[in-house]
């Protein structure tokens, strides 16, 4: 008998395949703008984005940190990078018998914090407590619901006055060649400082989680225009994303390594410990796909923002096979494969 192992929760090619295989075969096809087999960040149903994410990261709180900042802004982020308004929040909190008060207080607290910091408030919620050793201290999920942003419409409007534009949110699909890439920020901030807080290597001091909620970095890339597609590269990173991009818009996408922005910090890190910085989770960064005479008008506007300082234009969208290419520093070119799963278990 087959079971379960972490890949399955991974993020990775394994977890597609057994996504598609064990658990959306099995529900019944609804009609929807975005519906449940596009994969995408959230769901489209009438108007009303809807998204959900399940949250089991260990530990609870880590440098940069917790598992109540990440519930909020994981949720937020999803329903933003469709082009969406994230307008309320539901939480469900399982905690183990045993946990400690005082840590249940500090998570909520923290959750509080970033809801008003974005400015989506928590609405609803539902508390089950299992017994001691029949789960891990504590798992938050959370679902949200947004509308459409009012500055989407002017976005796809700028976009379509360069090409023919396909979806009317910005889809994973939504992508044609001529397009740019943009990474919002550094990457593997998030998995490096997690991993190395857990195992103890000593890097979290110089890396801390990139974890925060983009909404209002993101509204400030649609104000700019042109925008077509966005993904908050979190489990599998950036080749995840550009792998699954290419594949359900039918591009190969083309990435200059040397424009990627990395901290020196995560480079060595990851060196150091064999894994690649581009297949590790991000909790805090957008990439964004917008037509090539506005990249810099995006950049600008991302780069304005506190979330979006650092970001870069990383790459342009080919007609060519399903498949992202990395042009190397030294004038290589080498295929950026799609993760099997994240290097890293439990960072989310
Ligand atoms: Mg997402």
């Amino acid at each position: 008998m087959s079971k379960i192992v972490m890949n399955h929760g991974a993020g990775g090619e394994i977890m597609q395949e057994f996504l598609s295989k064990h658990i959306l075969s099995h529900f019944p096809k609804a009609g929807a703008d975005v519906p449940l087999d596009a994969m995408d960040d959230s769901a489209v149903v009438d108007g009303i984005v809807f998204t959900i994410d399940g949250h089991t990261v260990d530990p609870l709180i880590f440098p940069g940190g917790d598992i109540g900042r990440i519930s909020v802004s994981g949720t937020v982020n999803d329903i933003s990078v469709m082009g969406a308004v994230p307008m309320a929040i539901a939480c469900s909190v399982i905690m183990e018998e045993g946990l400690e008060i005082e840590i249940v207080d500090k998570i909520m607290e923290s959750m509080g914090k970033t809801s008003r910091e974005c400015g989506v408030p928590i609405v609803t919620g539902d508390t089950k407590v299992m017994g001691s050793g029949a789960l891990d201290k504590m798992v938050i999920t959370t679902s949200a619901i947004g509308r459409r942003s009012e500055l989407l419409d002017n976005d796809l409007r700028i976009a379509s006055e360069y090409r023919k534009v396909k979806d009317r949110w910005c889809t994973d699909s939504n992508l044609a060649p001529g397009d740019v890439i943009i990474a919002s920020g550094t990457l593997g901030d998030h998995g490096v400082a997690l991993l190395s807080f857990r195992e103890g290597y000593g890097f979290e001091s110089e890396i801390q989680s990139d974890v925060a909620p983009l909404n209002k970095m993101i509204a400030e890339g649609l104000r700019a225009g042109g925008i077509v597609s966005m993904k908050d590269p979190t489990r599998g990173g950036l080749a995840n994303t550009l792998n699954e991009w290419c594949s359900k818009s039918h591009v190969e996408i083309e990435i200059e390594q040397t424009s990627v922005p990395l901290r020196e910090g995560v480079v060595s890190a990851c060196d150091l410990l064999g894994i690649d910085p581009l297949s590790i989770g991000n909790e805090g960064k957008a990439i964004i796909g917008c037509v090539p005479n506005m990249a810099e008008d995006v950049l600008k506007a991302i780069k304005n923002t506190p979330e979006g300082r650092n970001a870069a234009i990383i790459g342009t969208v080919k007609e060519g096979r399903e498949r992202v290419i990395m042009r190397t520093e030294i004038g290589g070119r080498r295929i950026l494969e799609p993760p099997s799963g994240d290097p890293v278990p439990r960072i989310c």
